[in-house]
């Protein structure tokens, strides 16, 4: 089904991870969040800001597995993982394993296009961050090791975020953040900091925020191999490939996974291999979220 939501229409899609429900605090806090983010949407504010404006608004909530809600890894220590990427200048940046910054989308911004790199680590990262004004909140972060483990039981950290934008002048973007997954070493990195592997934008080629098990995600080669399968694909084929894409992960890498993004042609889609993945989409005088359903436009 096509979008009906007019050729230059600014649109917007987000999810809040893999298993992620729709608890009446994440209904009204989503509903809130997109009222507030509506107008900068419509007032033609640029992809990659919009995608961190929401994303930034997720971590903020505390509701979920990434910003102020991040888990901890297996000791007790949290760690976040972003990247975000800008489908017109095809600048992309993710920074994993920051320690004392809830603000993780913020951050890529504003470390973004400042090298030529497309991933930096650890230390560094917050050495950086605190030279140019970030505070790091570090003691308040120690956790205790078994929270996680309680919050957690299964792999999936389940709430990771992600936010895809096409904005008025039809560019895209997308953002990914995370606090990671349930028992997981110290240093571990998934799928979410990594360009094509969490999250991808290229114009010409489409936007993606992917979620789940994220080994798994970038076995099957991550988030840009579906942007291209599906930019190749055939309108009556692009169903059917992202749900096999998904479907492959789960049976063959053994995780499961969702997403939310923007073909070639601009149309929104949504998937999910779990149960439950809160997603929702905003347009003009359009607001809808759910944590279930999955595939293109007839979501919406
Ligand atoms: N993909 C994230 C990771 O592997 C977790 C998730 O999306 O639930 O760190």
């Amino acid at each position: 089904m096509n979008f009906q939501g007019g050729a230059g229409a600014p649109f917007l899609l987000f999810h809040c991870g893999t298993g992620s429900r729709l608890t009446p605090a994440a209904k009204d806090f989503l509903a809130g969040m997109m009222a507030e983010i509506e107008p900068y949407l419509l007032e033609g504010e640029g992809a990659l800001e919009l995608a961190v404006r929401c994303v930034d608004r997720l971590e903020d909530s505390g509701l979920f597995n990434a910003g102020k809600g991040a888990i901890s890894q297996s000791d007790g220590v949290v760690r976040r993982d972003a990247g975000g990427m800008d489908g017109k200048s095809l600048d992309a940046l993710g920074i994993s394993q920051v320690r004392g910054i809830p603000s993780m989308a913020r951050l890529v911004a504003s470390l973004m296009g400042q090298s030529a790199h497309v991933h930096l680590s650890g230390a560094m990262v917050e050495r950086w961050a605190g030279r140019h004004g970030w505070t790091l909140d570090l003691p308040e972060e120690e956790r205790d090791p078994t929270l996680c483990w309680e919050k957690s039981p299964g792999l999936a950290g389940e709430g990771t975020v992600g936010c895809v934008v096409r904005d008025r002048q039809r560019d895209l973007a997308a953002v990914t953040s995370t606090g990671g997954i349930g028992r997981m070493w110290p240093g571990r990195v998934g799928d979410s900091p990594i360009v094509g592997g969490g999250f991808y934008a290229d114009n010409e080629r489409g936007a993606i925020s992917m979620t789940g098990v994220g080994e798994s995600i970038l076995k099957a080669g991550g988030g840009g191999s579906l942007i291209a399968l599906l930019a190749g694909a055939s309108d009556e084929n692009r169903d059917r490939i992202l749900s096999e894409f998904l479907d492959r992960i789960r049976t063959r890498f053994k995780g499961e996974a969702g997403c939310v993004g923007i073909d070639r042609v601009g149309r929104p889609f949504a998937s999910h291999s779990s149960r439950h993945m809160v997603h929702g989409f905003l347009r003009q005088g359009r607001h809808h979220v759910s944590d279930q359903g999955s595939g293109y436009g007839d979501l919406f």
